[in-house]
């Protein structure tokens, strides 16, 4: 199980990639956590991740590339992992090639979700002026308070529209190059993130399944 998974901002990407991973025994992987515990850890690369971070750059395809190295060859990741925001670029799709065995194809999925859908759910968005806890596009807008601790619902400063739609600008900028190298391959997948999030993950479910040529029903035995 080696999977990667692609999407926009605001397409429940992350939540998904973690509950996958859960229910299928291996690590979800993703690049902003890893260099964030790098820092934390003070590793020889975390320290040059945070002296890039402190001048307020990019973390460079190297750095990057360095880091994801390192956490794959954990013992936890041996048995696969689900990929969060890594690859994002050409090089670093090209050294993850390099750098998995024959034993496990690759899998890569896009969950798809329609720009003005993503502008809609920021624009639903909510969260709790006291405790922060954020209130879902599916559950709780349209509560007027929030479900743990009764603190007012407000919209984030930076859920604006303009915000949004420059976020998306960003990732098709760098992500259709990705598109292009792995949309010919017989293991990418395209799946609807504009159900709700229950179909997405049974959607995920069998686009991996399919992908890997098993039959979903199988897949858990
Ligand atoms: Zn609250």
């Amino acid at each position: 199980m080696k999977l990667v998974m692609m999407g926009p901002p605001g397409a429940g990407k992350g939540t998904q990639a973690e509950r996958f991973a859960r229910e299928h025994g291996v690590p979800k992987i993703s690049t902003g956590e890893i260099l964030r515990e790098a820092v934390a850890a003070g590793t020889e690369m975390g320290k040059a991740v945070k002296a890039v971070m402190e001048h307020g750059g990019l973390v460079g395809d190297d750095l990057i590339i360095g880091i994801v190295r390192e956490r794959l060859a954990q013992p936890d990741a041996q048995a696969g992992y689900v990929l969060d925001g890594f690859p994002r670029t050409v090089p670093q799709a090209r050294v993850l090639d390099s750098v998995i065995d024959g034993s496990c194809p690759l899998v890569i999925v896009e969950i798809q979700v329609p720009d003005d859908e993503l502008v809609r759910r920021v624009r639903l968005r909510r969260i709790c002026a006291r405790c922060g806890t954020a209130a879902s596009a599916f559950g709780s807008v349209g509560t007027a308070v929030c479900r743990e601790c009764g603190g007012a619902l407000v919209q984030r400063s930076d859920d604006t529209e303009d915000v949004i739609r420059e976020r998306l600008k960003v990732y098709w900028r760098e992500t259709r190059p990705m598109i292009a190298y792995y949309h010919e391959r017989p293991t990418y997948r395209v799946v609807n993130g504009a159900l709700a999030p229950e179909k997405v993950r049974d959607a995920l479910v069998t686009a991996v399944a399919s992908a890997m040529g098993r039959d979903p029903g199988a897949q858990s035995a």
